[in-house]
């Protein structure tokens, strides 16, 4: 849940994911709908989704029991080097490094590294230095867990409290007054342009017209549920486009906004109808706002099917 997310986000939402799947074989045996409505508003579901597929790697290769072995950890999915090196040092005691960004800032920080090279370059170094010194250290997990909070609260991005570190006499860049240009900033990349145009249709009793996104694919919030969509890489698709896409006519244009990930601006253009009593929609089934609720939404979805 913290990949990418504030804590401040997190934390209340944690316990209730754990009391609804206090064990891998509950969130392993779980249906991937649940897990993703339990996840909903975290955002970054894929997740969610790996979480699962973790659950269930726990469950039926090491009998239900989080193996504590590096190699094994990092052939979970959606455990990374980082992750893997996080957990078999704090959990289970082993000798070896992670980095994560708060890390990888300090280190390059400590020794004045400002060299203009690639990323993996730098990752490269700083796992190697990382390794260094935990070798060096005394409790692996604690060293790890320490450095990763110097980051977080002394070392930030901006304006480091130098200060306050207990590192500060054997710092670099604190020495030469380079902490602002040390890590060197990569440009931000442009975010791609998605054009998302939407039908909220009601039915006679006031059901709701949903679909379920296609589970496969590299595409946004895979296996989510949706207000009937379509999607286009460079402009909207027309109301009359859409309306023959679901199969209700006299679609009304009600709202449009932006909706940004960290990769993409996704431009919604939101309409509005009715189906006529009997209407078969062409695409999704009518479900009432209460069970929408209990689905796997993405966030600007939730907002035009409840929050209307
Ligand atoms: S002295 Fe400043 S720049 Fe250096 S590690 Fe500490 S907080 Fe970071």
């Amino acid at each position: 849940m913290l990949q990418q997310t504030q804590v401040a986000r997190v934390v209340d939402r944690l316990d209730e994911f754990l009391a609804r799947f206090p064990t891998a074989s509950a969130l392993a045996g779980a249906s991937e709908d649940d897990v993703l409505a339990a996840w909903s508003g975290l955002g970054y579901y894929r997740r969610a989704q790996n979480l699962q597929r973790a659950a269930r790697a726990i469950v039926q290769e090491h009998g239900g029991r989080i193996p504590g072995d590096p190699e094994l950890l990092g052939r979970l999915p959606g455990v990374g080097k980082y992750t893997a090196g996080a957990l078999a040092s704090m959990v289970f005691g082993h000798r070896v490094p992670t980095v994560d960004a708060n890390i990888e800032r300090v280190l390059l920080r400590l020794e004045g590294r400002d060299a203009d090279e690639t990323p993996a370059a730098r990752s490269r170094w700083c796992w190697e230095r990382a390794g260094e010194l935990v070798n060096a250290a005394g409790d692996a997990g604690v060293h790890n867990e320490a450095l990763m909070e110097l980051g977080a609260l002394v070392c930030t991005p901006r304006r480091p409290r130098c200060n306050a570190c207990p590192l500060s006499r054997s710092c670099r860049a604190r020495r030469d007054g380079r902490t602002d240009s040390i890590p060197v900033r990569a440009p931000r990349a442009r975010r791609t342009d998605v054009f998302h145009t939407v039908a909220r249709v009601r039915d006679a009793k006031g059901k709701l017209l949903v679909e379920q996104r296609p589970p496969d694919g590299a595409g946004l919030w895979r296996g989510l549920w949706q207000a009937p969509a379509i999607e286009r890489g460079t402009r909207h698709a027309s109301g009359s486009e859409l309306s023959r896409a679901v199969g209700v006519s006299e679609l009304v244009e009600c709202e449009s906004f932006v909706h940004l990930t960290t990769h993409r601006a996704v431009r919604f253009r939101v309409f509005e109808g009715v189906a006529g009593r009997g209407t078969e929609p062409a695409r999704g089934q009518f479900r009432t706002a209460r069970s929408i609720a209990g689905l796997g939404l993405a966030t600007p979805h939730r907002r035009i099917l409840l929050d209307s």
